[in-house]
């Protein structure tokens, strides 16, 4: 059997629900997306499926907040060791389903694995408090509590860390769940659940459904009232639905969407420093990041040298299928990823801007996208507004700091922002007042586990990661005392 096989062979394409593998009858296909062949069927729940799995996660929820933590942190500690004994076979996993090169993959899996030691270590910290009332007498006790079940819904783009990001912190905080990978990644989601059984999570604390209709399975379980709390991550239109979702039954939100960040050269930067942020920051992933440098304005005195720069490098990238040695630049994650690239580059086209380098489809089999860099992009080219999603580096000159700053603060979304200066006192400014979440000063890459992730505008509520991650699935308990 060839390792492909042997990969996808070893996942269970069941439901996991209370620590079982269930059938449902139905399935949906796994698509390689640098081949476009169906690599095995999943199970599709049904809204009945997705009902058993919460009440599932109801039943184990006031058992699983009871456990002590340091056993919650050493579940999470024998994942985060199996995921790294695993790491070959989950990567190539995570390429066949969703495209990245398998060094990518590898580096995925990593990322993933540190969000569990990242809180394991938190699991063993949950502070609370004890303080005496300002008018004397009385004492204040202040108790952290587990938020109750939740639901957890991840994207495609980073299929395995977006589940551990969620599933780091519920665990450490003795949150029971029920995950929804999306229909386009399963696989490495569903191969998670061993993990975590193996690791000795209890039966119930964790659930995983696999669906079709994230609709008509979802909403239900949002508008049941059974969970306390969801927890998102994707576009900002699906964030709004679930918002309003969540309002009828005043759910706990974390809501990780979508992002347009601007990516900023001063005429002061490194230029190279600039380039090796400018592809970190647009290339990771082939550019499906929320975090990917969507507009990159550049310096009006320096512009014409760093399209040079950037165009030579991008174009270099070895573009093919990310199981292949050398290649950089997977396949997009499916076809109507692809169109909806190209209609973005034709649009700015059309509006003045000018190729550097790509701009065509590569011709054959493959969602592939090549890397792209235009210069020239107009504010009302639709890339202005729109995540792109592939690997397209629109530039666009300034003039002035004022101009620039105002220029990326003009978008509905606000994830992060990129700033290459050397010049200190303008990194801070500009770093204040941009409207986002993270700041990359002289770095094209923010993700990391020990750092608060998230978004503000339009580009979600709460923070994944950091010190404060765990607080998403705590609650606040004070509890007055009379001494007298
Ligand atoms: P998406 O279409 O919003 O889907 C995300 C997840 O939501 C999938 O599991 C999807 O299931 C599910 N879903 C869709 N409609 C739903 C509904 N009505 N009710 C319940 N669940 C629903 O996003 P995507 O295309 O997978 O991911 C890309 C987006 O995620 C981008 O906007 C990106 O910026 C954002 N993202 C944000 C972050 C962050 O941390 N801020 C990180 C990564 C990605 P199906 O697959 O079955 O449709």
């Amino acid at each position: 059997m060839d390792r492909e096989q042997y990969v996808i062979d070893a996942v269970d394409k069941r439901l996991f629900i209370d620590g079982k593998w269930v059938e449902t009858g139905r399935t949906f296909d796994v698509v390689d997306p640098a081949t476009g062949r169906t690599l095995c069927a999943v199970a599709d729940a049904t809204p009945g499926h997705g009902r058993a799995a919460l009440e599932a996660a109801v039943a184990a929820q006031r058992e699983f907040a009871a456990t002590p933590p340091r056993a919650r942190a050493d579940m999470l500690m024998a994942a985060f060791e199996l995921l790294h004994e695993r790491v070959d076979d989950l990567a190539l996993l995570m390429t066949l389903e969703m495209g990245k090169p398998l060094a990518e993959a590898r580096g995925e899996i990593a990322y993933a694995a540190e969000f569990f030691r990242h809180f394991a270590e938190e699991a063993t910290r949950i502070d609370g408090g004890y303080q005496t009332a300002p008018a004397g007498g009385a004492r204040f006790l202040v108790a952290r509590q587990p938020v109750g079940p939740c639901l957890l819904i991840t994207p495609w783009n980073f299929p395995m860390a977006m589940g551990t990001r969620k599933l780091g912190p519920a665990i450490a905080a003795g949150c029971t769940s029920v995950i929804k990978p999306a229909h386009q990644t399963p696989l490495s989601m569903l191969a998670l659940m061993g993990i975590l059984d193996e690791a000795g999570v209890p039966a119930g604390a964790v659930n995983c459904i696999t669906a079709t209709d994230a609709n008509a399975v979802m909403e239900p379980l949002i508008r049941s009232g059974l969970a306390r709390k969801l927890s998102f991550t994707g576009s900002t239109r699906v964030g709004r639905i679930l918002l309003e979702q969540c309002a009828q039954k005043v759910l706990r939100t974390s809501m990780e969407l979508g992002g347009n960040a601007p990516l900023i050269v001063f005429d002061d930067a490194d230029l190279d420093e600039a380039v090796d942020g400018a592809i970190a920051a647009k290339m990771r992933n082939m550019g499906e990041a929320c975090t990917a440098a969507n507009r990159i304005f550049v310096h009006a005195s320096v512009i014409d040298e760093f399209g040079r720069r950037l165009a030579e490098r991008m174009a270099a990238l070895r573009v093919g299928p990310g199981t292949e040695d050398g290649v950089t630049v997977g396949p997009l994650v499916d076809e109507a990823a692809l169109h909806k690239v190209q209609d973005l580059v034709d649009d700015a086209v059309s509006r003045g801007a000018r190729v550097l380098t790509g701009g065509t489809p590569v011709s054959g089999t493959g969602y592939f996208y090549p890397p792209t860099v235009l210069t020239g992009v107009p504010r009302d080219a639709r890339m202005s507004d729109e995540e792109i999603f592939g690997p397209v580096a629109p530039l666009t000159a300034f003039e002035t700091e004022d101009d620039v700053v105002a220029a990326a603060n003009d978008t509905e979304y606000g994830l992060v922002a990129y700033v290459f200066t050397n010049n200190l006192r303008r990194a801070l400014r500009v770093a204040e007042a941009l409207e986002t979440g993270m700041v990359g000063l002289n770095q094209g890459v923010v993700s990391n586990p020990a750092a608060p992730f998230g978004g503000v505008k339009q580009s979600g509520l709460g923070r994944e990661g950091g010190p404060t991650g765990i607080d998403e699935f705590l609650e606040t308990k004070y509890i007055g005392i009379a001494l007298a």
